[in-house]
């Protein structure tokens, strides 16, 4: 009997969460999640219809009303049907995400989605509250953590190389910043969720990485053969 599972990969930014959770998702033939984006999504569209981030209630709304996809087989984000992949990648969209989703109705709206998302499909879903607030019996849990001085360098490289300019002292601050909102707020806070491995990326690759989480993953799912797509 095949059974659906979820991996939740959970860590700060620039840790290496989008990267390994796209590569397990394809190993396993899951899907993947990337609910920053969805947070980021919701940012996009609250600039584009020049709704205050202080405006809790038309926020919420938003949230709701989003509809937020993931084509499978991909990494692509479509919101009500556009792909936003690379909008919501810009680096005002970070900071805006952060401070959107500190708001209780977001993330009761987003949170919603997410569980349906994972009722569907086997999926590997990485954010800051998945295996705490979203998913807290997934069947996996990874927190994934590195050291923020490395962190700064991988966002730095990462945005450099799809033609973003980036000043690295500005990628760290942002990033300090947006660690201390996100591990602050009264609202499921970024931590690490009891039974989750602790996984130190820095000094791995990230083949070395995958290979670590798909370890876990089989340890945990009688090697990989009950997991249904
Ligand atoms: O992961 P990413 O950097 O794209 O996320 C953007 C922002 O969305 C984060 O800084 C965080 O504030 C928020 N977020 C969150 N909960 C999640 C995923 C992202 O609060 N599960």
């Amino acid at each position: 009997m095949t059974k659906r599972i979820v991996v939740a990969i959970d860590g700060p930014g620039g840790a290496g969460k989008s990267t390994l959770a796209r590569r397990v998702a394809e190993k396993l033939g899951c899907v993947y999640i990337d609910t920053g984006a969805m947070y980021r999504a919701v940012a996009l569209w609250a600039a584009r219809l020049n709704i205050d981030l202080a405006d809790m209630p038309r926020l919420e709304q938003l949230a709701e009303a989003a509809e937020i996809r993931f084509e499978a087989g991909s990494s692509r984000v479509l919101l009500n049907g556009e792909d936003v992949t690379e909008a919501v990648r810009a680096p005002e969209m970070s900071q805006a995400a952060s401070r959107i989703s500190a708001l209780r109705g977001v993330r009761r709206a987003l949170v919603e989605k997410q569980r349906a998302m994972g009722a569907q499909s086997s999926v590997v879903m990485e954010g800051r509250d998945i295996g705490t607030v979203v998913f807290p019996d997934a069947t996996v849990k990874i927190y994934l953590d590195a050291d923020p001085r490395v962190r700064a360098e991988r966002r730095v490289l990462e945005m450099r190389l799809k033609g973003v300019a980036a000043d690295a002292g500005e990628v760290a601050s942002e990033l300090r910043d947006r660690d201390a909102r996100d591990t602050g707020r009264a609202d499921s806070p970024l931590r690490q969720a009891p039974d989750a491995v602790y996984l130190d990326s820095t000094p791995l690759s990230p083949e070395e990485v995958e290979r670590a989480i798909l370890k876990i993953v089989r340890d945990r799912t009688s090697n990989g053969k009950e997991i249904s797509q």
